[in-house]
């Protein structure tokens, strides 16, 4: 049976015209759908501390994939932890930050270095001793990074994150001491209405004069491993936080986490996250309510 069609054809160039607007406008659909779902997802900030035996290692990724790695802990075991946050073809970290340079914050830093392409490098400038602070000053070099001395009052800026640098007290830069604790940066990570004081192994003497500052967070990294020469009482009282994380290896010499300490926090009905116990430790922040991951 032949098929008729009434009416007048449209010419070919006529009907291409159109199937092109056509799929203009279905494109521009897609994209605006893309859109609305981009914003309709939560911005997560994500925190995690590391469980990389007696160590710090605390890394944060911002809702728009920015990476920060404040301490890499004693060994290249870190490398291992960012290969399960990132993807196999991300091997770069925008920003590492060195709290004070022994060991158990650096030496894990260096493998990053060796590993993945760093932007950016924060330090207090102080001069370590050790062998493995000259290995770090090396690796930044290799690596190409910028270091960038950070002092107190400064504020780091990332998207709605802000890294707010309230210790070491005075500056350090160039200069070699012996008691690298009081050196310690502590650095509070503010996203909306959440926040994270971060406090390396600054000690006591440190937190008295602190207590005078916005040091208030929902998440205190416990000073020093949990030692006793950390973690006074007025400090634990003005942070007044709802998470205590001690980054903590097991059975390790130091009998960290001191008892007092842990008695302190208990005190003040603060609940204790420990990674000897736990292992990794996630918290996922959208500016209003914390989760823990
Ligand atoms: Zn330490």
């Amino acid at each position: 049976m032949k098929i008729f069609i009434a009416g007048k054809m449209p010419d070919i160039p006529k009907l291409r015209f159109i199937i092109g607007i056509i799929v203009i406008l279905f494109c521009f659909n897609i994209l605006v759908w893309i859109a609305v779902f981009q914003v309709s997802q939560p911005r997560l900030l994500k925190v995690v501390f590391f469980d990389i035996g007696q160590g710090d290692a605390i890394f944060i990724e911002t809702p728009r994939k920015t990476q920060i790695l404040i301490d890499g802990g004693p060994s290249g075991k870190v490398v291992e932890k960012l290969g399960q946050e990132l993807p196999f073809s991300d091997r770069s970290i925008d920003l590492i930050i060195a709290t004070h340079p022994d060991k158990d914050h650096i030496s894990g830093l260096v493998e990053v270095l060796k590993s993945y392409q760093v932007g950016l490098v924060g330090t207090t400038g102080i001069k370590g001793l050790s062998g493995e602070f000259n290995e770090f000053t090396t690796e930044i070099e290799n690596n190409g990074s910028t270091e960038v001395i950070l002092k107190k009052g400064q504020k780091i800026i990332i998207g709605q994150l802000a890294i707010e640098v309230f210790a070491p007290l005075e500056s350090f830069e160039g200069r070699e001491v012996n008691d690298t604790n009081v050196s310690s940066l502590v650095l509070k990570a503010v996203y909306g209405n959440n926040s994270f004081l971060l406090t390396g192994d600054a000690p006591q003497s440190v937190e008295k004069k602190l207590v005078q500052e916005d040091i208030s967070s929902q998440v205190l990294k416990v000073g020093h491993h949990g030692s006793a020469s950390s973690s006074s009482d007025s400090f634990l009282q003005k942070v007044n936080p709802e998470f205590a994380v001690i980054q903590v290896g097991q059975n390790n010499s130091y009998g960290h986490p001191a008892e007092e300490v842990l008695e302190r926090l208990e005190k003040y009905g603060i609940m204790v996250m420990r990674t000897d116990q736990l292992g990794d430790i996630s918290f996922l922040a959208d500016g209003q309510r914390l989760l823990k991951d």
